[in-house]
């Protein structure tokens, strides 16, 4: 396997230039999300879990590359070399200058890429691309590792580059340009003491329905999640039973004083006022009613779907499980970027027509 500099952190060769000051010197003046600046400065101090660091760790007994097999996966091969990588490069790559680093070292190549500020697509900063692309490589070979049927998107450049348009547009909207308006929307841990339980329902074209949820504490740490296959039924349906496990799971974990967060206004509405005795749910939130006495405090409220994610993706895996619930004591690696965008405070951002 090469050794030397291609296994030694970028942050210790920085060290060694007086006029660098690291981390703050490059990531983290960019705009970009906070999720992409927490994970470049895992790739610029190589703590980056890529299989050979995996195995220098003894996570693992296999250093090479998930996606092709054929070379020990360090990270300037996942980023750069592996033909997986190179496929998205050369989908993004619009610069000549940018072309001929593929050539260079992994410091020659990195440095070239994270100083060059010229505008491409429009008004994106080339440094900005390069970390977006960066961080697409990485979302995408875990997707390949853990997701049995994904396929890398036809047109990857397209992706990435239509995710930062996004991000900067959103951040740099004035207020008042038009009757529409975005807002910023943030996932906010419990205060001391509390849990918070996030649910959610859903609905295939087929009819059938999934739940699930998630349950947090005060630091924003995973305590337990579910997810469940319903059957057939509607989408309210599957929203209201999620309710349900979701506050049969916070009691058996005993989360006394508990949030509660559901994206299903309507289901909010008949849960928090008495729903007519005729009402096919009533049932369910009458039960979902008893189970919120039984904690000390509980506090049931709507939220919007984007930042009720974590949910949302747990849901949707009832809907191909098996009938029943299934609960788990850890995040499946499906969620893992949606739970580190809550515990990071990455803003989501909607469109509205007018005040929220
Ligand atoms: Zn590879």
């Amino acid at each position: 396997m090469a050794t030397s500099l291609l296994n030694q952190p970028i942050s210790t060769w920085l060290r060694k230039k007086a006029h660098w000051t690291f981390p703050g010197f490059f990531s983290w003046k960019l705009q970009i999300p906070p999720k992409l600046k927490y994970f470049f400065w895992l790739v610029c101090h190589g703590k980056l879990l890529t299989n050979v660091e995996r195995v220098k760790r003894r996570f693992a007994a296999n250093y090479y590359c998930p996606v092709c097999h054929d070379q020990p996966e360090t990270i300037l091969h996942m980023l750069r070399d592996c033909p997986a990588a190179r496929m998205i490069w050369n989908s993004v790559i619009c610069l000549d200058s940018i072309s001929r680093s593929m050539q260079l070292d992994w410091y020659g190549w990195f440095f070239a890429n994270s100083q060059c500020k010229k505008l491409c697509y429009g008004n994106l900063q080339w440094c900005s691309i390069f970390v977006y692309t960066c961080w697409h490589i990485w979302k995408w070979r875990n997707k390949k590792v853990f997701d049995v049927g994904f396929h890398y998107p036809f047109n990857p450049g397209k992706v990435v580059i239509d995710s930062a348009r996004e991000w900067k547009s959103a951040n740099t909207l004035k207020p008042h340009q038009s009757s529409k308006t975005s807002v910023r929307l943030f996932w906010k841990k419990p205060p001391m003491h509390y849990f918070k339980l996030n649910v959610d329902g859903a609905r295939s074209i087929n009819g059938k329905i999934g739940a699930g949820g998630v349950l947090r504490d005060s630091t924003g740490a995973w305590v337990s999640g579910f997810y469940a296959n319903l059957g057939c039924g509607s989408v309210l349906q599957a929203e209201a039973w999620g309710l349900l496990l979701g506050l049969q799971m916070a009691i058996s974990h005993h989360a006394h004083h508990l949030l509660v967060e559901s994206d299903s206004q309507v289901l909010v509405s008949l849960v928090q006022h008495n729903v007519d005795d005729m009402h096919p749910l009533k049932t369910i939130t009458d039960c979902c009613q008893t189970l919120q006495r039984q904690l000390h405090s509980c506090d049931l409220k709507h939220v919007y779907r984007e930042v009720n994610q974590v949910a949302d993706i747990l849901s949707k895996f009832g809907l191909d499980a098996e009938i029943g619930v299934h609960f788990m004591e850890q995040p499946p690696p499906q969620v893992n970027s949606s739970l580190l965008d809550d515990l990071c405070g990455s803003p989501r951002i909607r469109t509205i027509n007018s005040e929220l």
